[in-house]
């Protein structure tokens, strides 16, 4: 290996830092720098906004990665430009495209505009591209000015990968002229395949059965990649929306970048789908995964974040082998368009490129107008003032959404059949949030932007598979919300205000009631203080007490599945269903596709009645105007706190 040193004098002397960097070393007359950025799970994020909370955000946006691309592309002779999928569905520009705009033949989708006017050289499918169905992301290809590849969603299975229709191009091969260190330009071969998850046969299943099939990545690539050679690939780069995770190979894996990277012939890997960076100190435990030289089993490979947080960027230095290219040396980062300072204030890096934005402009206003009006209605207001002490309908209408969503994923599966509960927790409760910290939509039309306050974080839906008794000691575990409570107590102090409302699990598809005279069985953090505690009392199934051993599913959110507050029955283990959608994607679905929802409490849990007794709580002085509707539970007003909460009295 022979370097000529860049010719700024300052590096001279770190000759062995140079060898590492290959796009700081001068490329020799039979050498070429090649520059490979990477957008990964953009998510329809063009412009730096969040529709949701509608305001600006500087985490976010393809108008900033643009910048960070155009500096590359202003200091390189040869780069390529490369979208590694998740582009189409993810936030209200993309819901309002499919839900309102809609998509006509010849109909431009914006987030394509966005990619043909930063000049992307090809892209990949990921699992959300299917989200809308085949027919929605065929008319937004139809709008691309770049190849888009996917080797492993087909239409008609061959008897191996090379033998199939596949639903668009498995691969392409560019064939470019490529700049060497003298200036002289010679032909290149380079060839790009894409990868998709085969989960989306689940996750999307409704669009997808009967119209497509999903084949195993690893094997997928093992027959396409010596086919793309013997084609005069020189050079070979995986766009592969799928995360990195086990190195050992196992059929149909949805994170599958370390065994694909480890496929002969493969020369860089482009990863995403877990929306995380790499190299970065993530994937340090990782075997296979060396993040100090940014390769994947060798290869070199990148994670640009999403919702372009980050630029990934893999640099090689290619060498003339004969009549063909290879890869000499490699170096891979990805680039932040911001910085979290210490404080937690964000700074922006970049600023927009303004091309991408004006090409966007006219959507991004009608999105803003469409998360401004009404997408359904609502025959109950949607407040959580009461939701602490009652069957509350801003935790009703999350259950309602994730039981409709999660039933018809299990359709046709072994699960299909067990009874399925919903569990979901106020998260805008008070506490410390202070007496305006709570949801409230009244009756009449619902807006995409009041369902973030509806649903605050961005988990992702998941279902577990319980017992009756987890069942049971899940509630057990909820109700610590609550001080225990002495028999004929007058004004007892009701809420523990140490206990954080968002693990006060309500439970739908049982009912029972609460006995505040029980202490709690568990602590504020999970651990069992009380274990002959029962609080959770008249626990019934269909209107028969609960049976311990029988099994239930419960859906739920990917924090609480994988052990957030540790919940009896939901420590990662009893997962059986892993959705990519987000909880909240799942409730805008569900508005829009009922047109009117009606998450009225349906009372199915209370306090278990206690003679002459009263507690006293806390919630928003406008709660008042809702405290005479609240099922299942007599409520009177009883004055204000110093902090400027309104109190309130229960009759147990
Ligand atoms: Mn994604
Ligand atoms: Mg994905």
């Amino acid at each position: 290996m022979s370097f000529t040193l860049n010719r700024r004098g300052f590096l001279a002397g770190t000759a062995g830092l140079l060898a590492m960097h290959p796009f700081s070393v001068n490329a020799a007359a039979n050498q070429a720098h090649l520059r490979l950025m990477e957008t990964t799970d953009l998510h329809v994020h063009v412009f730096p906004y969040d529709y949701y909370a509608d305001k600006p955000r500087d985490t976010v946006g393809l108008s900033r990665t643009a910048s960070l691309i155009e500096g590359v592309r202003a200091e390189s002779t040869n780069s390529l430009l490369l979208d590694n999928g998740d582009f189409l569905q993810g936030n209200p520009m993309g819901d309002y495209i499919a839900y309102e705009r809609g998509m006509k033949e010849g109909d431009m989708h914006p987030v394509i505009t966005a990619m043909n006017t930063l000049g992307f050289d090809a892209s990949t499918l990921g699992n959300h591209e299917f989200n809308y169905g085949v027919s929605f992301l065929m008319k937004a290809l139809a709008g691309a000015d770049f190849p888009v590849v996917s080797a492993n969603v087909v239409k008609e299975m061959g008897a191996d990968p090379t033998a199939d229709t596949t639903l668009i191009k498995p691969y392409v091969i560019l064939d470019r002229m490529i700049t060497d260190g003298n200036g002289d330009s010679h032909p290149i071969k380079i060839g790009l395949i894409g990868f998709v998850p085969p989960q989306i046969m689940n996750w999307d299943r409704k669009h997808l059965e009967g119209n497509v099939q999903a084949r195993d990545i690893v094997a997928t690539a093992k027959a396409y990649v010596p086919q793309m050679k013997e084609e005069g690939a020189d050079i070979i780069i995986a766009l592969s929306h799928s995360g990195i995770g086990a190195a050992d190979v196992e059929d149909g894996m949805e994170n599958a970048a370390i065994p694909l990277a480890a496929v002969d012939g493969i020369d860089a890997i482009l990863t995403g789908h877990s929306h995380l960076v790499f190299p970065s100190s993530n994937y340090a435990d990782f075997a296979g995964a060396d993040v100090d030289a940014g390769t994947l089993m060798g290869t070199p490979a990148v994670m640009g974040g999403f919702w372009g947080s980050h630029m990934g960027l893999i640099d090689l230095l290619l060498e003339r082998d004969g009549s063909g290219w290879r890869v000499l040396s490699h170096t891979s980062e990805a680039r932040p368009i911001s910085k979290r300072n210490e404080d937690r204030s964000i700074t922006p890096l970049v600023e927009d490129f303004a091309p991408v934005l004006a090409a966007v402009q006219q959507d991004h206003e009608e999105t803003l107008a469409y998360v401004r009006r009404a997408v359904g209605k609502t025959d109950s207001a949607l407040h959580s003032y009461f939701a602490l002490v009652a069957n509350d309908p801003s935790v009703q209408i999350v259950s309602n959404a994730q039981m409709w969503y999660i039933k018809d994923q299990l359709a046709g599966t072994e699960y299909a059949d067990l009874p399925l509960l919903s569990a979901a927790a106020p998260f805008k409760a008070g506490g410390r949030g202070g007496p305006e910290y709570y949801t409230d939509v009244p009756v009449g039309d619902v807006a995409i932007k009041n369902v973030a306050d509806l649903y605050l974080y961005p988990n992702t839906v998941r279902a577990v598979k319980v017992t009756g008794q987890e069942v049971k000691d899940w509630l057990e575990r909820s109700a610590g919300m609550f001080n225990q409570v002495e028999a004929g107590s007058e004004d007892a102090i009701l809420l523990n205000p140490e206990f954080p409302s968002y693990n006060f699990d309500v439970m739908d598809g049982v009912t029972y009631q609460i006995d505040l005279s029980q202490p709690s069985r568990f602590d504020r953090d999970g651990a069992v203080i009380n274990p002959d505690a029962n609080r959770i009392v008249n626990l019934e199934y269909n209107g028969a007490p609960l049976d311990m051993a029988q099994e239930f599913i419960i859906a739920t959110n990917n924090y609480r599945a994988s052990g957030g507050g540790s919940f009896p029955g939901a420590d990662g283990s009893t997962v059986i269903f892993e959705g990519p959608d987000t909880n909240r994607d799942v409730i805008v679905r569900y508005i829009v596709e009922q047109g009117t929802v009606s998450p009225a409490a349906d009372a199915n849990w209370s306090f278990a009645p206690m003679d002459d007794t009263t507690v006293i709580f806390e919630t928003g002085p406008a709660g008042a105007t809702y405290s005479e509707e609240v099922p299942g539970v007599a409520i009177e007003e009883a004055g204000s706190s110093d902090t400027g909460f309104a109190l309130f009295r229960i009759t147990l």
